[in-house]
């Protein structure tokens, strides 16, 4: 997977692939799709969720180790807890936030299960970020929405970087990276055509 998937398109940060070697992937995807966990797609994960593609989860890795610091990582739309265990391999700390507590809990089961005690799971809407343990040095959001939630801007660090999946007015989305402002109205730089979930309201 690492090779054929990841490496062959161009990600070549050694700390990524090492990570994407380590975590199983199998651990996080339904039981009956465990033969296809490695394979080169999404999965469905149940109740319309997805667990992203792993050449999409390294592409995102590798854009968030572009932040000055490497202690805290937040996670908006945990779905399985993959990426999260990713992000545990290279940061300090990492917190997900899910607005589906049956996902949540299931994502909180398999990280625990697998030793990853320094990967936290919250059920909660993520447009609010996740204030206890702001300011965060990346931030990753795996749910696609029309424009970046303040609250989100509002939590990174300096130096910092918010990696994020925008919907464009024809429906298509791209993967932008947000850095840390000093001006608010700062361009996010825009990375690669992607297809996520969207990120719901808290009543949606
Ligand atoms: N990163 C995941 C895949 C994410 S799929 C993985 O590694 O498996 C997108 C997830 O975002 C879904 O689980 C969905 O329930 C969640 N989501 C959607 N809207 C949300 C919101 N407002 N707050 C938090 N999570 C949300």
């Amino acid at each position: 997977m690492v090779r054929e998937q990841v490496e062959a398109r161009g990600v070549r940060h050694p700390e990524v692939l090492a990570a994407l070697g380590s975590v199983p992937r199998h651990e996080f995807v339904p039981t009956a799709l465990r033969g296809h966990a490695y394979a080169d797609r999404p999965l469905p994960l149940g109740v319309q969720q997805t667990i992203s593609q792993p050449f999409v989860v390294a592409r995102m890795t590798e854009l968030a180790l572009d932040a000055e610091r490497r202690e805290r990582a937040l996670e908006i739309g945990t779905g399985s807890g993959y990426q999260a265990a990713v992000l545990a391999e290279l940061f300090g700390t990492v917190h997900s936030v899910e607005l589906d507590p049956e996902l949540a809990a299931r994502a909180g089961e398999a990280l625990e299960r697998l030793h990853y005690r320094n990967a936290s799971v919250h059920c909660a809407d993520g447009h609010l970020g996740w204030r206890l343990g702001a300011p965060w040095d990346a931030i990753l959001v795996t749910a696609a929405s029309d424009s970046l939630p303040p609250a989100l801007v509002q939590q990174l660090s300096p130096g910092g970087r918010i990696v994020y999946p925008r919907r464009r007015a024809d429906g298509s989305q791209v993967l932008c990276v947000q850095e840390a402002a000093s001006e608010p109205a700062q361009q996010a730089r825009e990375v690669l055509e992607v297809r996520f979930v969207p990120l719901r309201g808290p009543a949606e």
